[in-house]
């Protein structure tokens, strides 16, 4: 993630909303983007990096947004996103939620970056993408109501018990995951998305060339008998994941989890780490992924020193890293599926 100066000079992290340095109010200003101090004289708040006057994000009442808009008592453009939030008179919900728009707040800022659905042609009017934040509940009836985690024609639904690190932890060892976190989450749920919007619509024969036609795969037969059965036992030669083997939906999902991650630790790389990796949209994608899995390398070493999981795999085989290539090349693709002309 890219970070921010204070006007002290100190640097400014994703999270951070005061200067640990000179304590000064920090934000994210919706105006020119940038994560910034902020000057606060008498009625008005200043963004220090473009000078404009700005307003708290109505949802800062709640300590779930840290942004600061052109317009008072509004939502910032990442809030609106979110359809359906938890109840505020609970205030454990309202931490899960904060954690929530944390997690949706750090993909959106991604997806903007790197140009991909809903900020790649008019995708964001045309294929809207929306989120609810939603918990198990129980109807009048008696019967249970589960929220499943999941994606629908722009509709991303989340259950609020992800937010819990012990119930993610449960579910991780459960399903056999190498990691179960927010971002991953929405990464992947995004992924689906990005599908349905851009992908089938613009370059849907390398598509099926890749990850095979949807269409000709049942789901719910396919859904059976991957947790009837599991995963091939070869599953790494051709997917990132044992769960993208289930159907071609969910192997595009996957693939795009894993971009955005590798994306994710570039940007980084970039910003903090003195790299100078080139993640503009027509790069050489199989490079882009060789360099960054080096770094994969480096930072696993780190976190096996203090026993925490890898980072990524460290390997990803030639038919992965061409299905990546793909995701990658979505970012360059106009409405028609042509290149555009330079
Ligand atoms: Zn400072
Ligand atoms: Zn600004
Ligand atoms: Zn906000
Ligand atoms: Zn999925």
């Amino acid at each position: 993630m890219k970070t921010g100066t204070c006007r002290c000079g100190n640097r400014i992290f994703f999270n951070n909303h005061e200067c640990l340095s000179c304590h000064a109010r920090l934000g994210r200003c919706t105006v020119c983007g940038s994560l910034t101090s902020l000057t606060t004289d008498e009625a008005d708040i200043r963004c220090d990096a473009c000078h404009s006057v700005v307003y708290p994000c109505l949802n800062q009442m709640h300590g779930v947004c840290h942004s600061f808009n052109q317009s008072a008592e509004t939502l910032c453009r990442w809030c609106e996103f979110t359809n359906v939030i938890p109840p505020l008179s609970q205030p454990d919900r309202v931490v899960r939620w904060g954690a929530l728009e944390s997690a949706k707040r750090r993909l959106l800022l991604q997806l903007e970056d790197l140009s991909l659905p809903p900020f790649i042609a008019d995708t964001r009017r045309t294929h809207r993408l929306r989120f609810e934040f939603l918990e198990d509940s129980v109807d009048a009836e008696g019967k249970p109501q589960k929220v499943t985690t999941g994606h629908e024609n722009g509709l991303i639904t989340i259950n609020l018990a992800e937010a819990d690190s012990v119930h993610r932890e449960r579910l991780r060892v459960q399903f056999g995951e190498p990691q179960r976190t927010l971002i991953g989450h929405m990464r992947h749920e995004v992924g689906h998305y990005i599908d349905w919007a851009w992908a089938s619509q613009v370059a849907v024969e390398e598509y099926h060339r890749l990850f095979g036609n949807p269409g000709e795969v049942d789901y719910s037969q396919a859904m059976k008998q991957h947790y009837e059965r599991g995963a091939p036992a070869d599953w790494h030669e051709n997917h990132v994941s044992a769960y993208a083997t289930m159907h071609p939906w969910e192997d595009f999902a996957e693939t795009v989890n894993v971009y955005l991650d590798i994306m994710a630790i570039a940007t980084t790389a970039n910003d903090i780490g003195g790299q100078h990796l080139d993640l503009s949209p027509v790069s050489d994608a199989a490079k882009l992924v060789k360099s960054v899995l080096d770094i994969v390398i480096q930072v696993s070493e780190y976190n096996f020193d203090l026993g925490l999981l890898p980072l990524l795999p460290e390997r990803l085989p030639p038919s992965v890293v061409q299905k990546l290539s793909y995701v990658h090349s979505l970012r360059s693709l106009s409405i028609d599926g042509q290149l555009p002309t330079q």
